[in-house]
């Protein structure tokens, strides 16, 4: 890769943020595409985001994805959103425009449902009830993509009630909040997405009594490291499909590279480079 006088940069902020895998996709579609662009990881200290975001306006860089914790803090930082960040009441891709005004969009919604088509092809999320949890940004993007794809019943399940009231009065429509022992949450659900932290890092996920959900149901799981998270291999082991956070982060990180760089991301295999990073940085 050359860095030019010309090159285009953006990146992704968060805290933390040297584990994440969104230079290495990002960089190899630049580089498959022979685009003079680069993508790097800004880490942000807590209390500086809004100041970080500020000095970004004017287009010195491109545009940012934005990760753990700073999703809801980007939709207030910007002058202008699309529905479906303002409906999750989060963002996770801002773009800075030369004028110096700052737009904000929510692509989670759009990896999930993504990585559903993909892994879970057979899933009907508008059939019965789907549970999400959490009750963060993430779960926020999810909740908002799940209702526009047709879900008539969303269920979130959240440690902190009143963050899961806070997601259902601000997505609205057919929504129900529920305590994280509440195992009445789970009573048909056709599908379960942990938007959770838990399960990060290998340690344990979230408690899930697979024998409630529908037959045939799908787990998935937005925590990618490991790939094959506690969740997963239960929810597999119990016979359900299982969706990993991977596939997400690839569907979720294309509108991010068009917005940033002006065209689609080239059909290379960015998942075989991903696995690779994941299984070096597990090794290590
Ligand atoms: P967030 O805003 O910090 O929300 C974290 C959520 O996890 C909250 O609902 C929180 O509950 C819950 N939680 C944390 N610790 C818990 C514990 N010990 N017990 C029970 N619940 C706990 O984070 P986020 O941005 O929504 O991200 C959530 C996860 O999704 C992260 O692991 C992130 O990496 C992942 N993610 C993956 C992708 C992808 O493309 N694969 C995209 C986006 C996010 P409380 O409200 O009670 O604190």
């Amino acid at each position: 890769m050359k860095i030019s006088g010309a090159t285009r940069v953006a990146g992704v902020v968060g805290s933390p943020v040297n584990h994440s895998l969104s230079p290495l996709i990002h960089n190899a579609w630049l580089e498959a595409a022979g685009v003079d662009g680069v993508y790097v990881a800004f880490p942000c200290g807590a209390g500086r985001f809004a100041a970080f975001v500020e000095g970004l306006r004017g287009g010195t860089v491109a545009g940012l994805n934005v990760t753990v914790p700073f999703k809801e803090e980007a939709l207030a930082a910007t002058d202008e959103a699309t529905p479906r960040a303002a409906r999750a009441g989060a963002a996770n891709l801002l773009v800075f425009r030369a004028d110096g005004t700052v737009w904000a969009d929510n692509t989670d919604g759009e990896g999930l449902m993504g990585a559903l088509a993909v892994q879970a092809p057979g899933l009907k999320v508008q059939g019965g009830p789907v549970v999400v949890l959490g009750a963060g940004g993430a779960a926020r993007g999810a909740a908002a993509a799940l209702l526009e794809a047709g879900a008539s019943d969303v269920r979130i399940v959240n440690r902190t009630l009143a963050r899961a009231e806070a997601l259902a009065e601000a997505v609205s429509g057919p929504v129900s909040v529920f305590g994280a022992d509440d195992a009445a949450a789970f009573d048909g659900a056709g599908l379960v997405v942990n938007a959770t932290t838990l399960g990060l890092g290998g340690g344990a996920g979230p408690k899930v009594p697979f024998a409630r959900l529908a037959p045939g149901a799908a787990v998935m799981d937005m925590v990618y490291r490991p790939l094959e998270t506690d969740l997963l291999a239960r929810g597999r082991a119990a016979g359900l499909i299982g969706v990993d956070g991977l596939e997400m982060l690839i569907h979720q990180a294309a509108p991010s590279f068009e917005a940033f760089f002006g065209q689609a991301p080239p059909k290379i295999d960015v998942r075989a480079l991903a696995l690779k990073a994941l299984k070096a940085s597990a090794a290590a």
